[in-house]
């Protein structure tokens, strides 16, 4: 995956991601009835509001339904003085001895990617990633992994493996690692540097607590109790990439993390090729992302993207402002370079951008000439056909720096008719819209726009279709488990490797929480789960928004709110004065005058003291203006705001 190395606290990670990210909402539920044609997109919106509350609620209710055998958090587990014995109290067996695949996330959506493979007093893992919240998840920074199975386990964790520096594989990992009283991290240089920064930036003085092995020779193999960890390179749109092979007792398993294959790379670099991997230890296990199953254009070659590119660094009549992942770290270094050669100047903006060029730099990944990098408030010393600006915001996202030059809130940057603006990246399902606007109010400023469909300025870092086909061919894995991406590209993988002659068996689909064990050559995947409930971060706040704080946010933000207070009388529950109306979102009062009334006289029916002798129930009161009131709205308005009543005793 693609992402951004943003400050989500600062930039509410709209500067997110890749591809496919946001198409996870299913728009299925029908309930809502609504006759009028005009309020299709409101009905459309709120189905998916819907859909996903009680796709919330369904994993809950299957959470209950598995809590009393659940691994993990209500699981006694017998702290043993052996510690070669554990003992698990569940309905289920567990074997000590079998290997146990559990994927924590990443297999029902894309992000959150994170697998434990466990066996005897053996734990390591792959990934802390995070996973970006959806539309219907107001205010939430982001989402990730429920590490409850892990806890009480932290001193078997032998190693954390990060395949590489991407946020939906290292962005939990602040959080996590601390939560786990930092194991020991294994990954390449820039990975780690990556992870290191992203700990600094959540609590200063926390990446001293790491302790770190880097790859520096993917030769290297490192025990971790009774699995062994080997490692190799891979492609992907982020340098330094490394795949794992897991010596476990029972075979290999190989997971790439993201990959692609990339035959025409650009000048200097030798492609990365898989075949080697049919060598490891059998039987094997191949774990691969299957984000690009349905990606049926076939990838443009990154050599062909990249001169496409310097060409028109090379030929902008004025400044040239590329927008772009952030990650794209290659694309980026290669445009910097370029930029050198011909005697431009660059000038990065965004934070994520800044950030991830600067530990690119000091890792030595870029090399800049000398003088090519200047700071975007120098961009005016220089002639204009001098300037490349490089800036994240390429999908619309209206904090963004591409979005802000646009709009022309950029401090250093107006935009004239000769500039040249380039997007370099893919449109995010969801961001359509966005991306759309953008480009109108570009193309009305500026006479050189070019972005994907004009001329091949991007490719993805995920393989498709024809490679996860070619891989599987290569290195004949004996089992097949498609990850990190949503559930029906999953199942599409598992069409394709049963085209390609593998069993249905040999290819299980694991949901998040999954467990699969491997014992004496016999793979099964086992009648429970581990709880892999969403983990909501807000600001500060980890794991303190429940389903039930983010069902009120989308109501407000949907249909506002409308507060009611009433005073009444203590003894006998009579009102007392004209109940008082607040309305947030809800309708602007001043123009509603008539529902204003309406609704008021309404409220003063339904707080007729039905028995003068009872004293007054605040709860039975609330309750009852909150239903009754409710359906009068929805009746009047075909709206559900919020009602929030207040009772005050005299
Ligand atoms: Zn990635």
């Amino acid at each position: 995956m693609n992402k951004n190395f943003n400050k989500p606290q600062q930039n509410k990670m709209i500067d997110s991601t890749d591809a496919l990210l946001r198409n996870s909402i299913a728009v299925t539920n029908k309930n809502k009835v609504t006759n009028n044609e005009t309020n299709k997109n409101k009905q459309k919106k709120s189905n998916q509001k819907i859909s996903t509350l009680q796709r919330g609620k369904i994993s809950h209710v299957r959470n209950k339904m598995h809590s009393k055998h659940r691994l993990g958090s209500n699981v006694n587990q017998k702290q043993s003085t052996n510690q070669d014995h554990i003992e698990v109290k569940t309905k289920t067996k567990i074997n000590p001895n079998a290997v146990r695949i559990i994927p924590l996330g990443g297999q029902e959506e894309v992000g959150r990617n994170m697998t434990i493979f466990e066996t005897g007093n053996d734990i390591v893992l792959l990934d802390m990633g995070l996973q970006f919240p959806e539309e219907d998840m107001p205010g939430i920074d982001y989402i990730i992994p429920n590490i409850s199975y892990l806890k009480g386990k932290e001193r078997k964790i032998r190693a954390v493996i990060f395949s590489h520096g991407h946020l939906d594989h290292i962005g939990a990992a602040p959080i996590l690692l601390e939560k786990l009283n930092y194991p020991l991290v294994i990954g390449s240089d820039l990975t780690l540097a990556l992870v290191k920064n992203r700990l600094e930036d959540y609590k200063k003085g926390s990446a001293k607590k790491l302790k770190t092995l880097t790859l520096k020779n993917l030769n290297t193999s490192v025990p971790l109790g009774k699995f062994t960890a080997k490692f190799f390179a891979v492609e992907h749109s982020i340098a330094d990439a490394v795949g794992l092979i897991l010596e476990t007792p029972e075979g290999s398993i190989i997971h790439p993390g993201d990959w692609t294959i990339e035959k025409n790379p650009t000048a200097g670099k030798q492609p990365i090729t898989y075949e080697h991997l049919k060598n490891v230890k059998r039987p094997s296990i191949l774990m691969l992302e299957s984000l690009g199953i349905n990606y049926n254009k076939e990838r443009i070659p990154e050599a062909t993207m990249m001169k496409n590119l310097n060409m028109l660094v090379e030929q902008a009549p004025g400044r040239i402002i590329i927008g772009t992942f952030s990650s794209q770290v290659e694309r980026v270094k290669q445009v910097i370079e370029y930029a050198g050669n011909i005697g431009k100047k660059v000038a990065l903006d965004g934070y994520s951008m800044k950030l991830n060029v600067k530990v690119s730099q000091e890792l030595g990944y870029i090399k800049p000439h000398k003088g090519t990098l200047i700071n975007i408030d120098q961009i005016a010393d220089y002639p204009n056909n001098k300037i490349v600006v490089i800036c994240t915001g390429a999908q619309g996202e209206s904090n963004a720096v591409l979005s802000r030059i646009i709009a022309g809130n950029h401090k250093n940057i107006k935009i004239r008719k000769e500039d040249t603006i380039v997007f370099s990246s893919s449109v995010i399902p969801g961001n359509e819209r966005s991306i759309q606007r953008l480009k109108d109010n570009l193309y009305r400023i500026c006479d050189n726009v070019i972005h994907s469909d004009i001329m091949d300025v991007h490719t993805g870092g995920h393989s498709t279709k024809t490679e996860i086909r070619e891989i599987l061919n290569e290195i004949k894995p004996n089992f097949f488990i498609p990850v990190y991406a949503n559930h029906y590209m999953l199942k599409e993988t598992q069409k394709l490797a049963v085209e390609e002659g593998f069993t249905k068996e040999q290819v299980p689909i694991l949901d998040n929480g999954s467990i699969f064990e491997i014992y004496q050559g016999k793979y099964k995947q086992i009648n429970d789960t581990v709880n892999t409930d969403y983990v909501f971060v807000d600001g500060l706040g980890v794991g303190d928004i429940s389903n039930v704080v983010l069902r009120d946010r989308q109501v407000m933000s949907s249909d506002g709110m409308l507060v009611v207070i009433a005073t009444v009388d203590r003894k006998h529950g009579n009102l007392v004065n004209n109940p008082d109306l607040i309305s947030r979102g809800f309708i602007y009062m001043k123009e509603s005058k008539k529902l204003v009334e309406d609704t008021r006289k309404k409220a003063i029916e339904i707080l007729k003291d039905e028995d003068p002798r009872t004293a007054a129930q605040q709860t039975y009161i609330k309750d009852k203006l909150r239903n009754e009131l409710g359906k009068f709205l929805f009746q009047k308005t075909q709206r559900r705001p919020m009602i929030l009543p207040v009772i005050i005793e005299v």
